[in-house]
């Protein structure tokens, strides 16, 4: 694997000195499961990388004045799939992570990385998406928060510039009783990536209910489902859920790969909402 200078800053000073070196190619690296398999299959040729776990607030995981939960970037998979904290307001996060990898990766990979990497496939963003999170991104300037439905701009790309650093996410807290699903489908039942992931969330509003739709994988982003979210406020007979569910492909352009065809997907895309849907109203009714 070719060599490279490894740093750990303890403040965003030092971090942005690093990053702006001349002549080098600086990256971050939080838990490294993408960067160094990046790096041995030559996707990515650093010169220096840059270890933002030491940095202030990147492992915090708190809840704010106003209520919002704040995850640090470098807050790690198995600690928010075991975070009594997260579990109060914002268990589908926890879903999310929970879905990821093997346990192994789960003790190094991050929320920051699995977000910064921009796979559409990632676990965490569709969780993140349902619970109208905004990312919070250190820049030499001051802090700018981005709310996640902006921050994935392609496949593989998110808004960050160069010499930028995303410091963690703000999280409100969801209406009194939300309830949320996150519903994954892979090749494996578990340690494999996403062919469709769905997460669905609801609150109680005017008599019914206000839903949140997110889906991964089926397309160059993560992406909610709005027209989906509509429908599905108008009721929730057999009828209603199947036009919601189509109506949320019509947000979807799956691809072919390795792991599932286009077609495939597409007939997933429909059932795992469903899916997911379902999972939400079974908790409403036992709630
Ligand atoms: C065996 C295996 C199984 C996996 N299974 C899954 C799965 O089921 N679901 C899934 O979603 N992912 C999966 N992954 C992918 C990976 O584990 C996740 O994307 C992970 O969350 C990445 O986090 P990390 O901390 O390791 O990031 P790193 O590898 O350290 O970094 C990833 C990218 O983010 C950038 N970055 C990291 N932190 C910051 C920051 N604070 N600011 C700016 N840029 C930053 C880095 O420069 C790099 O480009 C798997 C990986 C492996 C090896």
């Amino acid at each position: 694997m070719r060599p490279f200078d490894y740093y750990r800053p303890e403040s965003f000073e030092e971090a942005f000195h690093l990053l702006a070196l001349p002549d080098k190619t600086v990256i971050p690296m939080a838990g490294a499961t993408d960067l160094l398999p990046g790096v041995r299959d030559e996707a990515f040729a650093p010169d220096v990388v840059v270890d933002v776990k030491g940095l202030p607030g990147l492992r915090d995981l708190k809840v704010l004045e106003d209520g919002a939960l704040f995850v640090g970037a470098a807050v790690r998979m198995n600690e928010l799939v075991h975070s009594e904290l997260v579990g109060r307001h914002w268990a589908v996060l926890a879903e999310g992570a929970g879905w990821m990898g093997n346990e192994q990766v789960r003790n190094r990979a991050t929320i920051g990385g699995n977000c910064c990497t921009a796979s559409p496939a990632a676990d965490t963003p569709p969780a993140l998406l349902v619970l109208e999170a905004s990312a919070v991104i250190k820049t030499i300037q001051g802090d700018r928060r981005v709310p996640m439905t902006e921050f994935f701009t392609g496949p593989k790309r998110t808004v960050l510039q160069t010499g930028e650093l995303l410091a963690g996410f703000e999280i409100p807290q969801p209406p009194l009783g939300t309830v949320a699903r996150y519903v994954k489908l892979s090749r494996r039942k578990k340690g494999d990536l996403t062919i469709v992931g769905v997460a669905a969330l609801a609150y109680p509003q005017d008599g019914g209910y206000a839903w949140r739709l997110a889906l991964g994988a089926v397309a160059p982003t993560p992406v909610r489902a709005p027209k989906a979210e509509a429908l599905l406020t108008k009721g929730h007979a057999a009828e209603r859920i199947e036009q919601a569910a189509s109506a949320a492909y019509s947000f979807c352009s799956p691809i072919s790969d390795i792991r599932a065809s286009a077609e495939y997907r597409t007939a997933m895309v429909i059932a795992m909402t469903k899916r997911a849907i379902q999972g939400v109203l079974e908790q409403l009714e036992a709630a």
